[in-house]
């Protein structure tokens, strides 16, 4: 089947030093089939294109009040409440703002479009920068995306993936060969614990960390678990993923990510509910070191600690 001819992209950013090694571009692609509770870009999580308004762009002038169609907004207070639900376009919104405050929260762009994009930061990576494909799950568009590695790879440049690998193993093995790393979540060992937090068991995942595993791609593959207070940071389940993964590769590279007390902040923009309580804060450093002494109870030998991570999704 040809790829599509476009990708919806939600962001492109530049000079990016925690997306695999060196400094990197990274795309972000639309849509995801997991929806974690903590998940740090939630508008990468539906494969549509949804409408944003940005609150602090907002200069207050009711253009969009004027301008809206039926049940496009309501008016409360001082600021637009879109209506997510509606069944049509905000064209008009989005050109009727001066301000930018309502605008979409991505780009349908061609394979070209994206290489220019990346193109115009080669002069950066040097030795061993590059590209990295982020989401969202980047796999969700995984034809498009083989045929872009591919491009890449003809032009020299590094590639890095970020995935859940919650997807087909057909295309999570076509895509290997033309990765130079790959960075892949293992949240939980547990498939009910995986259901319950993100929406999807975690059979295929644990297959396809498996097949990678056992490949010859296996040197270029760091496992990831994002530690999320009282959910996946429990000593049992990094145990766990680190015994299991180590029984594939005793050489397996792994690397605990600290929680990411920011992330939601972006939710009110795309009308989403974040998952976790306002108070959940990221481990100080001398809480991490349960988590570490768990992996390598479990057998891990190349543990990746804060200190020397490089990468984080
Ligand atoms: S048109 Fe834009 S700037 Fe004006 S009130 Fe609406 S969102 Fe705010």
């Amino acid at each position: 089947m040809p790829a599509s001819d476009k990708a919806l992209v939600f962001d492109i950013k530049r000079f990016a030093v925690h997306d695999g090694d060196g400094i990197r571009t990274t795309v972000f692609f639309k849509g995801c089939p997991l929806h974690c509770i903590w998940c740090q870009n939630p508008e990468g999580i539906r494969a549509d294109r949804q409408v944003m308004y940005l609150k602090t762009r907002c200069i207050h002038c009711k253009t969009c009040e004027n301008k809206a169609f039926g049940h496009q907004l309501t008016w409360v207070r001082d600021d637009p409440e879109l209506n997510h639900k509606y069944y049509g376009t905000f064209d008009n919104l989005v050109k009727a703002c001066p301000s930018g405050a309502i605008q979409y929260d991505s780009t349908a762009m061609t394979m070209e479009e994206i290489l220019e994009r990346i193109r115009d930061d080669k002069v950066f990576y040097r030795d061993n920068g590059g590209v990295t494909f982020s989401g969202g799950e980047p796999l969700q568009q995984g034809e498009f995306l083989i045929e872009l590695l591919k491009r890449c790879k003809e032009e020299g440049i590094h590639t890095a993936i970020e995935t859940s690998l919650c997807a087909p193993t057909e295309l999570v093995m076509e895509a290997a060969p033309y990765l130079d790393q790959i960075f892949a979540d293992m949240k939980f060992y547990n498939p009910q614990d995986h259901q319950k937090y993100t929406g999807a068991d975690n059979r295929i995942i644990r297959y396809n960390i498996k097949m990678l595993l056992e490949s010859e791609a296996k040197n270029r593959v760091t496992i990831r678990t994002p530690l999320i207070p009282t959910i996946t940071a429990l000593e049992t389940n990094i145990r766990a993923i680190a015994s299991y993964i180590s029984s594939i590769n005793p050489d397996v590279t792994y690397e605990l990510l600290n929680y990411n007390d920011l992330a939601g902040a972006k939710y009110p923009m795309v009308g989403m509910t974040f998952g976790m309580p306002d108070n959940t804060r990221r481990f100080k450093a001398h809480e991490m070191k349960k988590y570490y002494k768990a992996a390598m109870d479990g057998g891990v030998r190349n543990l990746i600690t804060e200190t020397q991570v490089k990468g984080g999704k």
